[in-house]
């Protein structure tokens, strides 16, 4: 079975700015990030994005501009030899309808467990917002909660 971490999206691996980013001009990626994840594939651990994207919902962007970021994401995961299984994004918000996909529920979790034989009891959520986290506790992950836009190398001595 493979031990995962999974990433947050918004705050984890591009710069959260306060807004919604979907603009590839808005999309950077986070300080020291390639460093520190190259340092977790060493470890064995392959990647799995989860990112709530209500601004779908909202009407703010569309399912093809979270694709053309995910494209960007891929292509430099790929650049650094980490493999990043999947990206899973929700695209609804509460305002407008319930879902068991957006954090804190943990369906985008639940679906990769299940489709990628993940070890759970060997796997890590990395967020930097409560729901990360809770939702990575609903599938018996560990989730490190981190601020906004920290780097991860100062979280390196966590992860086994
Ligand atoms: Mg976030």
């Amino acid at each position: 079975m493979r031990k995962i971490i999974f990433l947050d999206r918004d705050g984890v691996v591009n710069v959260e700015r306060g807004d919604y980013t979907w603009k590839v001009d808005d999309f950077e990626f986070t300080q020291n990030l390639f460093e520190a994840l190259g340092n977790f594939s060493e470890k064995g651990y392959s990647f799995v994005i989860i990112t709530n994207q209500g601004g779908i919902a909202k009407g703010l962007y569309g399912h093809e501009d979270v694709l053309r970021l995910n494209t960007i994401i891929a292509k430099e995961f790929e650049n650094h030899n980490l493999e990043l299984l999947d990206i899973y994004y929700s695209p609804y918000h509460s305002d407008f309808s319930k879902s068991l996909s957006r954090k804190p529920d943990s369906l985008m979790l639940e679906k990769a467990i299940d489709r990628y034989g993940i070890d759970v009891s060997n796997s890590y959520m990395i967020g930097d917002s409560e729901r990360d986290i809770l939702a990575a506790q609903k599938v018996g992950v560990k989730g490190i909660l981190i601020a906004a836009n920290s780097s991860l190398t100062r979280i390196l001595d966590q992860i086994k």
